[in-house]
């Protein structure tokens, strides 16, 4: 999907620059254009889930430190502290914004629907990407670039639904065991009444040369 809408975006500019005679694209995609791409993506994700957020914080004026608190209380990113970035991206405030060494994308999350397929996505992609690694570990790596509310309850579906987990974490069921013998299920007997050995090695052999005859008919 990241690679398409960035194939979709470069056909649009190519129309624009068709008509304005300039050359078009056609090389590989580029660092940016994935990067618009994927940008692209999260603000249709956005834009889907949460439209009445994001009216509310396009009208409001003040500094992003205190647009979050125009969004209703009963939203589901208002404890994320959102605000709308210089490209209209809806981000987390987070509490690290001062850290000098954390990058952007840290420090100010990206806020993700947990509902829509592209979340599902980007989630998988991270499963996949770590190996299928625990949980955690997983939670971990998506929480440095995004915010999604109830994230381990969807990295729990995510991993329902991955094939290789399913096999991997799969338990094998027991076979169904033979009834035991009567004898072993004697009451009121003295001890060693019935006694049992498995039968062991090494095992003495005799090898007995056969001599092989062929008849043949006549
Ligand atoms: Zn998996």
């Amino acid at each position: 999907m990241h690679r398409a809408a960035a194939y979709v975006l470069r056909f649009l500019d190519n129309i624009c620059r068709k008509k304005e005679g300039q050359v078009l694209e056609r090389s590989i995609l580029t660092s940016d254009e994935l990067r618009r791409a994927e940008e692209a993506l999260w603000k249709a994700a956005q834009g889907e889930m949460f439209p009445d957020e994001i009216a509310v914080l396009i009208k409001t004026q003040g500094p992003p430190e205190q647009r979050h608190q125009i969004v209703e209380r009963s939203s589901d990113i208002y404890t994320k502290w959102p605000f709308l970035d210089e490209r209209g991206i809806l981000r987390s405030r987070g509490r690290i914004g001062a850290a000098p060494y954390a990058p952007t994308e840290a420090k100010f999350p990206v806020i993700l629907p947990n509902q829509h397929l592209i979340t599902f996505l980007i989630v998988d992609w991270f499963h996949r990407r770590y190996r299928h690694a625990h949980r955690e570990t997983i939670f971990n790596e998506i929480r440095q670039r995004f915010e999604i509310p109830k994230l381990r309850r969807l990295l729990d579906k995510v991993v329902s639904k991955c094939t290789w987990c399913r096999i991997v974490k799969a338990s094998p069921t027991p076979p169904a065991m033979a009834p035991l013998p009567e004898m072993r299920l004697k009451a009121f007997v003295q001890p060693f009444t019935f006694t049992g050995l498995d039968y062991f090695g090494p095992v003495l052999v005799k090898v007995v040369k056969v001599k092989m005859v062929i008849h043949r008919n006549a």
